[in-house]
């Protein structure tokens, strides 16, 4: 018999849907997949050789629960470089990946009665890890025509007693939007007032477009940094999801709580992929550079298109590797007998008949949308697009 908690989890839809694209393509269909989570890139040499080396050097035991001296300390190097905060070794806690930082945190201060509040469209693993600790995810819808940031009086509404945190993603996924300084006041005002945490996901800071520049809510302030989480890794700037290094930085209590948790769960992270991390945070990082203006012209080339399309219009995102067009005026249409009402009928029939796979944006919180991810070639995007053109214009 499964427990209560299990049974409240789904699987990442994201991670169903292209395991379900995966599968058509090893029984030989050609499948256009614009349903990754990830770099296309290849972990830069650099990176891996340090690995090599840790290897080498025999750098394969246990290392400290919550990561490696050397390693904190290039993270706080890199907060305050880049993000102009200060942290301390215990303030720091490296995880296996950023998304084990996020369920650390959510162990260490979620719990029954607690409600937190989520911007929608939302990040998948954010209301199943509320769940899984037993609290409450309040959903606060942000719309389009505001760039899907969070209107004060929106987030003022949803504010109770109960209130514990807030989880902000800037730049977001699956919006590829991000939050400006002053909209970034407003929700750290809130915080302060109303006494509750920030937990501040920056997993997509490196990934900025059309001159728009990261701003850390922790950075506003000593008050500020004192009721945040701030939350990153390595997955996305150096393309290296599979090693699983995150981080978070925050109160030295909360970062504690959360190491002890780490240590009867996981214990450390690899101590490989650790030596791997101190090289992609100290040494060159001209490869983001690279990277970026690839993303960027599948990012302009992508939205244009999307926006060429019969019922689809699309934002231009400044973050991330993501398109979030609106679909709703496909639905109501038909092929053959079945209706498309939703986006889940949508990605399903794109990815039934234009051997395409994008996540439906139900899975997000918002069922107006689908998300496209950019992470894949030039070539690719241009076939995908002139397929999913070809399978809506046989829409009745
Ligand atoms: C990819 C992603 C993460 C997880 O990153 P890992 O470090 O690979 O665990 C966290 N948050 C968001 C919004 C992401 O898209």
């Amino acid at each position: 018999m499964l427990s209560e908690r299990a049974k409240k989890i789904k699987p990442s839809p994201t991670l169903a849907i292209d395991s379900k694209a995966k599968s058509m393509k090893a029984s030989g269909i050609d499948v256009i997949s614009f349903g990754v989570g990830e770099p296309d890139f290849d972990t830069p040499d650099n990176i891996k050789e340090a690995a090599v080396k840790a290897m080498k050097d025999g750098f394969t035991k246990y290392t400290a629960v919550g990561g490696i001296d050397a390693l904190k300390d290039a993270i706080i190097e890199k907060l305050e470089k880049d993000n102009g905060i200060s942290y301390k070794r215990e303030e720091i806690i490296v995880s296996c990946g950023a998304k084990h930082s996020l369920y650390n945190i959510a162990q260490a201060i979620y719990g029954p009665g607690d409600e937190v509040i989520i911007p929608s469209p939302y990040w998948v693993s954010y209301p199943d890890q509320v769940l899984l600790n037993d609290a409450t995810p309040v959903f606060v819808k942000t719309y389009e025509k505001d760039s899907f940031i969070l209107r004060p009086e929106a987030l003022q509404a949803a504010i109770t007693k109960k209130t514990k945190a807030i989880i902000l993603n800037s730049p977001s996924n699956p919006t590829g939007l991000t939050y400006d300084k002053k909209a970034l006041e407003g929700i750290a005002e809130a915080a302060l007032k109303h006494n509750f945490y920030i937990v501040s996901d920056e997993i997509y800071e490196k990934l900025l477009y059309d001159g728009v520049k990261h701003v850390s809510i922790a950075s506003l302030g000593k008050e500020v940094q004192a009721r945040t989480i701030v939350v990153n890794g390595l997955s996305k700037s150096h393309a290296m999801t599979g090693w699983r290094i995150g981080y978070a930085a925050g109160p030295a209590e909360i970062v504690k709580a959360m190491t002890n948790i780490q240590s009867q769960s996981t214990s450390n992270p690899n101590s490989i992929a650790q030596k791997a991390a101190v090289e992609a945070l100290k040494g060159p990082q001209d490869f983001i550079g690279k990277m970026l203006v690839e993303f960027d012209m599948r990012r302009k080339y992508l939205v244009s298109e999307l926006n060429k399309i019969k019922g689809m219009s699309c934002i231009t995102p400044t973050g991330a590797f993501y398109a979030f067009p609106n679909t709703s005026k496909i639905y109501g249409r038909s092929f053959k007998d079945k209706k498309i009402s939703s986006s889940t009928d949508l990605a399903l029939y794109l990815l039934d008949e234009a051997k395409v796979a994008l996540v439906h944006g139900e899975a997000f919180g918002d069922d107006n949308y689908i998300r496209l991810s950019y992470a894949t070639s030039l070539d690719e995007i241009k076939r995908g697009v002139e397929r999913i053109n070809e399978a809506l214009d046989r829409l009745e």
